[in-house]
Formats: C-alpha cells, structure tokens, sequence
C-alpha cells in the first residue's frame, strides 16, 4: 500500500477513538513518558526538550508542560520547515499554518546544542522506528540536518497506529523509539 492510502486509513482508524478514550489513552501516554524523563539518563534538569500542541485527535502531550525540570520547545511552520521556539504554560500562542497552534515568532528560539530529546507526532510508526506523517515532510527534513541528527527522537502515537511496516523513502529517517499507551512499541536504546 502506498504512503497516502495508509495514511487515509490510519488516520480513519484514530478518528474513531471516543474523546474519552482519547484522554484515557493520552493520559496514559503522558505517565509513560514521565516515567522514562524520571528514569532515564537521556534528559538532565535545565536541558530542553522539543514538543508539540496537538492537532486534531493526536495524543495530548500538554500536561507534560508543566514540568518544570525541562525548557520546552514547541514548533512553528515556517515555509517548509519548521522553526523551533521556547514556551511554557501562559504564554501567549496563535493559530498557524494547517490551524496548528503555536508560539508567537518573536519566542526565543531553541538550538539544537540545547536540546536532549524529540517528542515527534505521527501518523503512524512502524517496528524499525520509521514514521508516516502527514505528507509534508516536515520532520525528514529537520532529522537530515546534521546538528539534528543525533538527538534522540520518540514517535508519539495511540496504538492503533503501530504497524509492522511502514513504507520508507530514502529520505525518511529511523526514530530512536515509539511510544504508546500500550507503553514502549520501540524501546530506546539507552532505555
Ligand atoms: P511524511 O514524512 O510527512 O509522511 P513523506 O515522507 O512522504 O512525508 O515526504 C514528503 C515530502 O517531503 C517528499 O515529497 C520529499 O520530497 C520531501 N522531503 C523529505 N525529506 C526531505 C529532505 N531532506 N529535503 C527535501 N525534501 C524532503
Ligand atoms: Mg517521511
């Protein structure tokens, strides 16, 4: 099957989530996720990590804002990439490009010598770690560039967006990890 069908019918199969479960299953996520910055010698105090509001019925990683042990990043659609910005809960966000939410273009920016580890929404993600997302190929081309390249990446999606195999360009690059409510799909190494 190619990219643009599976991503009709995966995307057909989260929107069938009930919003309850959609909290349950986010929340559940969330805990994970928790459980492994309290763990894991992959993120210290002070270092930042890079997420994203949610779009649509994607999990809902906003509660994890409000730890304060981290800086936070949070993307801006600029042209065909994406601009990465300090925000933390209060500050002021808009309405972006595809109706995301995202922070004000004058937040300070976040380098990748900062940065520890990558919270990446998906589609759908498969064993090996490679990730569908929407088409655009926002991600691909942020993980090609090499100041990138060897931070750690955790796919975030519901479990019904686990599959065996997904299809993968040469451009499309491996996650470190995937993370569901059904806990780790793909474990991190360090993990
Ligand atoms: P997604 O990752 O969002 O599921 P695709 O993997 O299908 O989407 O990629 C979408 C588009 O992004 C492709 O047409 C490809 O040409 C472009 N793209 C991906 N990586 C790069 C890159 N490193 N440089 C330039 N264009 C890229
Ligand atoms: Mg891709």
């Amino acid at each position: 099957m190619d990219k643009k069908q599976l991503r009709q019918e995966l995307l057909q199969a989260r929107k069938k989530l009930s919003e309850q479960q959609w909290h349950s299953k986010s929340r559940a996520i969330c805990e994970q996720l928790r459980q492994y910055l309290n763990d894991s010698p992959v993120v210290s105090p002070g270092r930042t990590i890079l997420s994203y509001f949610y779009f649509r019925n994607e999990p809902n990683l906003d509660p994890l804002f409000e730890l304060r042990d981290y800086y936070w990043g949070v993307p801006r659609c600029v042209e065909k990439e994406l601009s990465w910005h300090f925000w933390q809960p209060g500050d002021p966000l808009v309405k972006g490009a595809f109706g995301i939410i995202e922070p004000l273009p004058k937040a300070p920016t976040c380098s990748p010598e900062a940065v520890d580890l990558i919270f990446v929404p998906a589609v759908a993600c498969d064993e090996r770690g490679y990730r569908l997302g929407y088409g655009g190929g926002f991600y691909d081309r942020l993980f090609h560039q090499p100041q990138w390249q060897n931070i750690p990446k955790i796919g975030i999606i519901f479990d019904v967006a686990f599959v065996p195999e997904l299809p993968a360009d040469s451009w499309d690059i491996p996650l470190d990890g995937v993370c569901t409510e059904q806990g780790w799909r793909v474990k991190p190494l360090h993990l």
